[in-house]
C-alpha cells in the first residue's frame, strides 16, 4: 500500500474519531444530567452543561480544579461530607460504582439543592483506576415531595393511633372477667377484634416511627449506657414470649464460636460502653427477638453480645427457616417482605427492619444480617465502643447535667467519633 492510501486511511481515522468527539459533545450537552469527569489526581477534566446548571460553576472555572473544590456535599443535617464519604472518594477506594441519594450539594454562590448521585471508576485494561466519572441530577423536587409524603403518613398515623388506642383500651376491658360479663361467643368474637385492633396500632406506630426516622425528628437522648448488663436483662424480659411459643433463649457474652465465658473471664466482667438511647436499643433488640419468635418454628433464640477495643456487637440468632440469598440486599428497605409462604400468614409491615438500621445509624452503628435458608438467620448490630475511661468521664458529665446517669438525657448530638477506644 502505497503513502497516499495509508493517510487517506489515517485521515479517515481522524475523521471518523472527530465524528464520534462530536457526537459525544453532543449527547453531553445535550442531556439533563450533570458529568463530570475527574482523573486519578481528582482533577476535574470534564464538566458539561447541566453540571454548570445545577451546580453555578461554568466549565472554564472547574476544570483543572480538584472535585472536592467545586463538588461541595453535605448531609441531611448540613455537615460536609468527610473525604471518604464523596462518591468520588468510594470509587478511587473501592473501586465500584458508587450512589449517594440522600447527598446535597453546594453550588458556587452557596446554594443548597438536592442532588443523586452516581459514580463510576475509569478502569485500564489491566484494572488500573485512571479516573472516575459522577453523573448527577436536581432532586429538589423529589425531596420536597417526599418530605410532604412523610409529613402527611405522620400526621395521618399520629392521629388515627389515638382513636385505635381508645378501641384497644374499651375491648381490653370487654374481655376483662372483672369488669364485664360477656358470653363465650361474644368473647371469642372480642378476642378477633382486639388482635385486629393490636395490628393496627402497631401499623400505625411504625409508619409514624418510620416516618419520623426519615426526616431526621426520631427523638433520641444518647447517654453513656453499659450494654453487657443492659442486654442480659433485656433477654430476661423477653424469656416468657419464646418460651411461650416452645423456643429455648440463651444469652452469651462473648464470641460465638467460643461459647459462653471461661470461669476466669467471667470473674472479669467486660464492659461494654456505648453511647446510645436505651430506650432506641431495647425498640432494635425487640424488633429482632420478635422476628425472631414470629419466624421460627421450634429451636432455639440466642441472644450475644461482644466486642473488640472498637466495637461493641449484638447478635440475635434463630433456628428458623433463613431467608434466600436474593433477599438478603433489600431486607433493610422500608415494606420489604420476603415472599413465601410464611410471610403471608405471618402478618407484619415490612417497616421493622426499616426502622431497626434507622435507630442504629443514629449511633454510628452498622446492622445487617448473615443467613442461609433453611440454616436460620443471625442479625449483627456494631456500635462504637467507649473505652471505660471515657465511659466514666462522660458520665460523670451527664451527672453534672442531671441527677441520674441512667434517665437523663445527655445533650443530643454528643459526638461519638473520636471518643471510641
Ligand atoms: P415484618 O413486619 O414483615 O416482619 P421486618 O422489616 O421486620 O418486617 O422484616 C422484613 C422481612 O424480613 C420479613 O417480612 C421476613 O420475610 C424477613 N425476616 C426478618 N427477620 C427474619 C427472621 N428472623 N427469619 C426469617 N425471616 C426474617
Amino acid at each position: 500500500m502505497g503513502l497516499f492510501g495509508k493517510s487517506k486511511k489515517v485521515e479517515t481515522a481522524i475523521a471518523t474519531l472527530q465524528s464520534e468527539k462530536v457526537k459525544s459533545d453532543i449527547i453531553l450537552s445535550s442531556v439533563e444530567d450533570g458529568v463530570v469527569m475527574v482523573d486519578a489526581k481528582n482533577v476535574i477534566q470534564l464538566f458539561n452543561p447541566a453540571a454548570t446548571k445545577i451546580s453555578g460553576w461554568l466549565a472554564g472555572e472547574a476544570v483543572g480544579l480538584d472535585y472536592k473544590l467545586v463538588l461541595k456535599l453535605v448531609d441531611e443535617k448540613d455537615v460536609a461530607y468527610n473525604e471518604e464519604q464523596h462518591p468520588f472518594a468510594r470509587v478511587f477506594q473501592n473501586k465500584t460504582s458508587d450512589r449517594d441519594t440522600a447527598a446535597t450539594l453546594v453550588g458556587k454562590d452557596g446554594k443548597h439543592i438536592a442532588v443523586d448521585l452516581s459514580a463510576s471508576p475509569l478502569l485500564s485494561q489491566d484494572g488500573n483506576i485512571q479516573g472516575a466519572v459522577c453523573v448527577f441530577r436536581d432532586v429538589t423536587e423529589q425531596r420536597r415531595e417526599e418530605k410532604q409524603r412523610a409529613e402527611f403518613i405522620s400526621t395521618a398515623s399520629h392521629e388515627m393511633r389515638t382513636p385505635v388506642a381508645a378501641i384497644e383500651g374499651y375491648l381490653a376491658l370487654a374481655l376483662n372477667e372483672k369488669v364485664s360479663k360477656i358470653d363465650t361467643k361474644a368473647r371469642g368474637f372480642l378476642e378477633k377484634a382486639h388482635e385486629s385492633t393490636e395490628r393496627l396500632g402497631k401499623l400505625f406506630q411504625d409508619l409514624l416511627t418510620s416516618a419520623k426516622a426519615e426526616d431526621g425528628r426520631l427523638s433520641s437522648h444518647p447517654i453513656v449506657n453499659e450494654m453487657g448488663d443492659y442486654l442480659e436483662h433485656l433477654t430476661e424480659d423477653l424469656r416468657f414470649v419464646a418460651e411461650k411459643k416452645g423456643l429455648a433463649m440463651e444469652f452469651i457474652v462473648g464470641s460465638a464460636s467460643g461459647g459462653t465465658m471461661s470461669d476466669a473471664s467471667k470473674l472479669v466482667k467486660p464492659l461494654y460502653y456505648v453511647l446510645a438511647d436505651a430506650d432506641r436499643m431495647r425498640e432494635v433488640v425487640t424488633n429482632l427477638f420478635d422476628n425472631a419468635v414470629k419466624y421460627t418454628e421450634a429451636g432455639k433464640i440466642t441472644i450475644g453480645i461482644t466486642g473488640d477495643d472498637k466495637v461493641v456487637q449484638f447478635r440475635i440468632h434463630d433456628t428458623g427457616p433463613g431467608i434466600p440469598a436474593e433477599d438478603l440486599p433489600h431486607l433493610f428497605q422500608k415494606f420489604y417482605r420476603v415472599d413465601n409462604s410464611a410471610t403471608r400468614t405471618i402478618g407484619g409491615t415490612g417497616l421493622g427492619l426499616f426502622i431497626c438500621k434507622k435507630i442504629v445509624e443514629l449511633y454510628d452503628g452498622r446492622i445487617w444480617v448473615e443467613s442461609t435458608l433453611g440454616m436460620g438467620s443471625t442479625f449483627f448490630i456494631n456500635l462504637p465502643r467507649l473505652s471505660s475511661e471515657r465511659a466514666i468521664h462522660l458520665q460523670a458529665k451527664e451527672k453534672g447535667q442531671g441527677d441520674s446517669s441512667i434517665i437523663t438525657p445527655s445533650t443530643p448530638g454528643t459526638p461519638t467519633t473520636g471518643s471510641i477506644a
